[in-house]
């Protein structure tokens, strides 16, 4: 298995219940995983768990055969190798496309950079927008930035935290096909995060649920 989560268990320190229990997930390489479950539920609890932004109180996760926490590990999330697109996209709103994509690949050489650049901006079919700032791109557009900032340090992992919700109802059925291909096309392992049924079936090659009694 390339993403293995065992056991795993969080408890937010100002809260009085545990989160997470004892939760498990098991994903091949290139597979596209939809974490499917109401709004609330922790899903999001659980992504930032896998990319270190929580620490968790017992369990394992375990990504290409690297541990990244169990009981004696914890890798910082920057060492982790896992790409996360945030449900606001989060891009930087001063900085180019361009520069928002190599942002943090400074130590990179200059040939390599551009090639990267090349790259995920072909992949996301955005070639034309380097120079854009964010505000100059619509909701799908800068997402597809967001995911192609997320894939430029060619992550292990890829998360995304709800990528449909921000999207109004006629875009959604495109923007999802969209999705697919580009995650497709990268060969990237991915877990999305969504309340909808419907985008887990259209873009996942597989559900998990959580809470699982769903
Ligand atoms: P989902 O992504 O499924 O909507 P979340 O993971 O965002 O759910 O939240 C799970 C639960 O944890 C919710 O009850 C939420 O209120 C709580 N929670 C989220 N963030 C924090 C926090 N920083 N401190 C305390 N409780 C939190
Ligand atoms: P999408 O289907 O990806 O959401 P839209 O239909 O909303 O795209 O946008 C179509 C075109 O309008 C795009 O080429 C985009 O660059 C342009 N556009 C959208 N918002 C803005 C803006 N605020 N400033 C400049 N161009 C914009």
């Amino acid at each position: 298995m390339y993403v293995i989560v065992k056991n795993l268990s969080f408890k937010y320190k100002n809260a009085k219940d545990y989160q997470i229990t004892n939760f498990n997930l098991e994903i091949e390489k290139g597979e596209i995983v939809a974490l499917l479950g109401p709004s609330g539920s922790g899903k999001s609890t659980i992504l930032r768990l896998i990319s270190g932004l929580e620490i968790p109180n017992g369990g394992e996760i375990i990504v290409n055969n690297r541990v990244l926490y169990n009981k004696n590990v914890f890798i910082e999330p920057q060492k982790r190798g896992i790409g996360m697109v945030f449900q606001d996209y989060a891009l930087f709103p001063h900085m180019t496309v361009e520069k928002n994509i190599l942002f943090g690949l400074e130590k990179i050489n200059k040939e390599a950079r551009q090639r990267i650049l090349d790259e995920v901006l072909e992949l996301v079919d955005m070639k034309e927008y380097k120079k854009r700032y964010p505000h100059e791109l619509s909701g799908g557009q800068q997402q597809r930035i967001a995911i192609a900032r997320a894939l430029a340090p060619k992550p292990s992992l890829l998360l995304l935290d709800e990528p449909f919700s921000n999207l109004d109802a006629g875009l959604k059925k495109r923007i999802r096909k969209e999705i697919k291909e580009i995650l497709k096309k990268s060969n990237i392992t991915s877990i999305f995060v969504t309340h909808d049924i419907e985008d887990a079936k259209d873009v996942a090659d597989r559900i998990e649920c959580h809470p699982c009694e769903m």
